[in-house]
């Protein structure tokens, strides 16, 4: 079992600091399963690697284990030794902790700093539907590429077998990417050596703090990191849920249920809707993503428009994505307007290869329910990555509530709204933002202007430069 991680950074020999192992020796630790190696096979300033090689002793794992079920071989002849799983994850914890717990005591300064980064797993044995690997750590922002092993080379038409050697490329930092390989290996491999008990709860949260409770897989890492054990699979996503957005499926539920009467009153949602549709048809988009698509509103308007060859709705919640499939009747529709719409599950603050190539997207009263710190992170998912030529976003205008007497003053429109700008906010962030990322931006308000305080919406029309 290898897990060799590269680094070009420059010098790249500053990994063996980051490591805190010396790229000049091979070095061993003994582990309770076996011991453990790390060493260099190269160690240059343009490019260096470190192994850590587990050479797990089965006989070792068969005198810990109490007589099970299986055949009288299997605790002998099985893939533990080959395959990387939670023995890896300690070993990293063990090994490299130091490394994991952004320690660095001689280039301190490294420890913060992403860096260019490539981990190969091999081998992997994944369980799980196809692609599993690239939704785990493609909304991290990884590059994965994964290469499968045939069953027997002596024997091609046996075919593959479920064994791959994965490769992941990032921009991060080496904690982060030892601390989500530490999580997420054992979740592909879907099984873990020692009895979870509940501090696992709260090493996964520990662990997770930052990216999983906005991870769109974080049900299953969590079902899967706990060993499928109920109470703690419902204790930990409780807790994860209240460190990001709540439930968000229950927060749709309830925001639609408690969409202020005053908007619907005015038909706001609609003029909002039709705003937009008639930006991107004048943008002359053909190739359309709507990011935080909800219910699939807008979905619906853009579908009744031929100039919209293909458009694709992303959303965190998944059952908002159920309901908007069933309002589309998606099942239903003959096949050329079916394949028109794609549906993703996915979240705004992470980089989704999926979201490249579109002309336009629209991200309708979303933003006001990202939390203020992921803002940034949105901003370099959209702007920097994902990178359509125009980009249109709308949020609600805190001035106007002054004008709703049903809202008590202080109160936003929504109870899971994380703030509401003025439009001097709205505009500073979108103008810093443009600036940023090589976009011009003009702000445009939407539904009936008052004098003093504006419209009830507004949106930022940003075009590429
Ligand atoms: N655009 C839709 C829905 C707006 S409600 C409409 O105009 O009708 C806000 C939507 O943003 C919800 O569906 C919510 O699930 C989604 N959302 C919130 N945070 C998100 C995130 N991080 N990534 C993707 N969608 C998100």
């Amino acid at each position: 079992m290898l897990l060799s991680i590269s680094t070009t950074h420059s010098p790249a020999t500053d990994l063996g600091y980051l490591l805190h192992k010396h790229p000049d020796k091979v070095q061993r630790f003994d582990l309770s399963f076996g011991p453990a190696y790390v060493f260099y096979p190269e160690a240059q300033v343009g490019r260096s690697t470190a192994v850590l090689l587990l050479d797990i002793d089965p006989v070792k794992l068969v005198r810990k284990q109490s007589p099970g079920a299986g055949f009288a071989l299997q605790p002998y002849v099985n893939d533990r030794p080959y395959v990387a799983s939670s023995f890896l994850s300690t070993a990293i914890a063990q090994v490299y902790g130091s490394a994991l717990n952004g320690r660095c005591k001689e280039r301190p300064e490294l420890v913060d700093r992403p860096l260019p980064l490539q981990a190969v797993v091999t081998a992997v044995a994944v369980h799980g539907s196809h692609g599993f690997w690239q939704r785990l750590f493609e909304p991290l922002g990884y590059t994965v590429t994964a290469k499968r092993h045939p069953l027997d080379t002596h024997f091609p038409t046996w075919g593959d077998s479920r064994y791959l050697t994965i490769t992941l490329e990032n921009h991060v930092r080496l904690r982060e990417l030892l601390t989500h390989l530490y999580v997420l290996l054992p979740v592909l491999d879907d099984d873990k050596h020692y009895w979870v008990g509940e501090d696992e709860v709260t090493k996964l949260l520990q662990k997770g703090e930052g990216w999983l409770a906005a991870h769109p897989e974080r049900e299953q890492i969590t079902t899967r990191y706990l060993k499928h054990r109920r109470h703690l699979t419902r204790a930990a996503l409780a807790q994860l849920a209240e460190e990001d957005n709540p439930d968000p499926d229950t927060a749709v539920a309830e925001q639609d249920a408690a969409e202020l009467k005053a908007e619907e009153h005015m038909g706001l949602h609609q003029q909002r809707l039709t705003a937009v549709v008639a930006t991107l048809k004048a943008s002359g988009a053909q190739r359309v993503l709507d990011l935080g698509c909800g219910e699939g509103k807008l979905i619906r308007l853009l579908l009744k428009e031929k100039q919209f060859s293909h458009i694709l709705g992303m959303d965190v919640s998944y059952r908002s994505l159920e309901t908007a499939a069933e309002r589309l009747r998606l099942d239903n529709l003959p096949t050329p307007q079916r394949e028109r719409v794609t549906l993703h599950h996915g979240s705004l603050i992470y980089r989704d290869k999926r979201l490249a190539g579109y002309d336009a997207a629209a991200v309708v009263e979303v933003i006001e329910h990202l939390d203020p710190p992921r803002l940034a992170a949105f901003a370099r998912v959209l702007f920097a990555f994902a990178r359509p030529s125009m980009v249109i976003i709308t949020t609600p205008n805190r001035e106007y509530n002054a004008l709703w007497p049903s809202l008590p003053a202080g109160h936003f429109r929504h109870r899971d709204h994380r703030f509401e700008w003025s439009r001097a906010e709205f505009r500073a962030w979108a103008e810093e933002v443009a600036e940023e990322y090589g976009y011009t931006v003009h702000m445009a308000p939407i539904g009936p202007v008052d004098e003093a305080v504006g419209a009830p919406s507004q949106m930022g029309i940003f075009s590429r430069e």
